[in-house]
């Protein structure tokens, strides 16, 4: 995706130049500043491109943890259609919010470069953010819904009036198409390549709990379930409660070590698979888990966790919880006598 340097000299010596002469088509046309932000007929896409997005806005009504940023900068006839969506949600007593909308493509680059900053390569980052050729939020097409409750309404009802969720591990992305009010909504796209590539950290420091447990700082888990857990830990923290965490993010070369060892130790695979799950089976894999220690740790969050998403899965692992937005609303289910089935 990089953008060769001449390119973006050329970028950053143009566009200014293309956003003053629009600007002044603008006030010329209207008598007054606007920026390409309000539909200037025969304005080129292009432009709505470098029209950024609020960084941020009012805290979410039904949960001060997400925002609900004014919709600026969306294409005329998204933000049309956006309107329609949330008068329609509030026919039904569900109110809606917008936790990202339209980014610029200088707004989406900071954000992917953050990104290649902390998971390493481009290529890993590339799996949690789109680079801004991509992403259709600098299109001005795509709105991000909180919280989990409210997506999923959108998801139920958006496909009528042309939202859909396009892809299949982002529960609160939608994107706007007129098409999709006949057609129905296209089938989710699945992960490009895989939260699987992407590693946590070998180990951390020493939980202060109790020194046999480490306390690693998670690192490479989906970004709703970073967020998640942030949460989890802020809400244990008021009530002077200290979770360490033994082990979170795991990549696939991760995981395949350990299954590696344990079928050395205990002699085949299936053996080993009642320790050590392979990685395709993982949910530390798919950077939806979390092991909490030391046992009251865990304890408190099995009694506390369920309503911002985390519970506990499987009878024999007290220490291993599963992040699913969908657990806030339907409540845990039922737990597993283990990770393996047996
Ligand atoms: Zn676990």
């Amino acid at each position: 995706m990089s953008i060769p340097g001449n390119n973006r000299t050329v970028f950053g010596v143009l566009l200014p130049l293309i956003l003053v002469v629009a600007a002044v088509a603008a006030v010329g046309a209207t008598g007054r500043l606007e920026l390409a932000h309000v539909q200037v007929a025969g304005q080129p896409t292009a432009i709505l491109e470098e029209v950024p997005g609020p960084d941020a806005g009012a805290a979410c009504a039904l949960d001060a943890w997400y925002v609900d940023e004014p919709p600026e900068g969306l294409r005329p006839d998204v933000l049309g259609a956006w309107q329609r969506l949330r008068a329609e949600a509030g026919e039904q007593g569900v109110r809606l919010c917008l936790q990202d909308g339209k980014r610029s493509t200088g707004q989406q680059q900071r954000e992917f470069t953050e990104a290649v900053r902390l998971f390493g390569t481009p290529e890993l980052a590339g799996i949690y953010v789109l680079p801004p050729e991509k992403s259709m939020h600098v299109k001005g097409i795509a709105i991000d819904v909180q919280p989990a409750a409210s997506a999923a309404w959108v998801e139920r009802n958006g496909h009528a009036l042309g939202w859909c969720r396009s892809h299949q591990d982002e529960y609160r992305h939608f994107e706007y198409d007129p098409a999709y009010a006949t057609a129905g909504c296209p089938a989710p796209l699945p992960v490009a390549t895989g939260p699987g590539e992407v590693p946590g950290p070998e180990t951390g420091p020493v939980c202060p709990l109790d020194k046999r447990y480490v306390d690693e700082e998670p690192q490479g888990p989906r970004p709703d379930v970073l967020d998640g857990w942030k949460r989890l830990r802020a809400k244990a923290e008021t009530q002077g409660v200290r979770l360490c965490v033994q082990d979170s993010k795991r990549s696939v070369a991760q995981q395949q070590r350990e299954f590696t060892e344990a079928v050395r130790r205990f002699g085949t695979p299936e053996l080993a698979a009642r320790y050590v799950l392979p990685p395709e089976k993982s949910m530390h894999v798919k950077g939806i888990a979390v092991d909490i220690q030391p046992t009251a740790s865990a304890a408190w969050v099995e009694g506390n966790g369920r309503a911002l998403g985390w519970c506990r899965r499987y009878e024999n692992e007290y220490w291993h919880f599963e992040y699913d937005p969908a657990y806030e609303t339907g409540g845990c289910p039922a737990m597993l006598p283990s990770a393996t089935g047996s």
